[in-house]
């Protein structure tokens, strides 16, 4: 696969990636490798519910970075806290205000770990996914570093160059897990309104995987 040489922002030599899934860690992640990047993997997700589908997430990540020999750093599954920010929220669209404050809680672990841990550089796996904005994830990047004077939010844009076609060629050839929505009870309640509406089946979590079909969309 042919990529261009990656180099993080301000000469610095070791990032701390937060990961949302293997899927979209997965070009991330061989990016990096390729370009001699020393980085390990945060994966602090309290959004994804229920339990089956965010272990599912979670043990196939950690699988992954396993293979790389990629040290994974497995956070808190605080999802109390995750509903108590998402109250009043739970009928926002996706991409809305709800989900600011999703990457915000992320990102803001993220920092703070970064911070603890003598990490200079974070940056995210969830920006590319064609179904993410991705200014929105930036957005919510640089807020969660600023509060740290050295501690940078690195923004590249992971979908060009052939990233987001390279992110399902990998998916397949690795057979990941192929979550149907993006992750909170919430967004699987819309996704399934929206399926019922066009008289498909409601999801079903633990099923879908890469490479058992010809259907290359993700979600995550
Ligand atoms: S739709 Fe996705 S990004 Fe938005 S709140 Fe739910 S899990 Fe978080």
């Amino acid at each position: 696969m042919e990529r261009d040489a990656l180099s993080l922002p301000q000469g610095h030599d070791r990032l701390l990636l937060h990961s949302c899934c293997a899927p979209c860690s997965g070009e991330v992640m061989e990016a990096l490798t390729a370009s001699g990047i020393d980085y390990s993997i945060f994966f602090y997700n309290p959004n994804i519910h229920p339990v089956k589908e965010y272990l599912l997430r979670k043990d196939e990540n950690i699988r992954f970075a396993e293979q790389h020999g990629i040290e994974f750093i497995d956070a808190d599954y605080d999802t109390d806290n995750w509903f108590e920010r998402a109250r009043g929220m739970e009928n926002e669209p996706e991409r809305g205000i709800r989900c600011t404050m999703c990457f915000d809680m992320r990102f803001e672990r993220t920092a703070l770990y970064a911070y603890e841990h003598g990490f200079k550089v974070i940056s995210s796996s969830l920006g590319i996914s064609r179904w993410k904005n991705m200014a929105q994830i930036n957005d919510c990047g640089h807020r969660a570093a600023a509060p740290y004077p050295e501690l940078v939010y690195w923004d590249y844009n992971w979908r060009k160059q052939g990233g987001a076609s390279r992110m399902i060629e990998i998916s397949k050839r690795e057979q990941f897990y192929q979550q149907e929505y993006c992750g909170c009870v919430y967004s699987l309640r819309d996704t399934n309104r929206h399926r019922r509406a066009q008289g498909r089946e409601r999801i079903k979590i633990g099923v879908q995987y890469y490479g058992m079909d010809d259907d290359g969309t993700a979600r995550s």
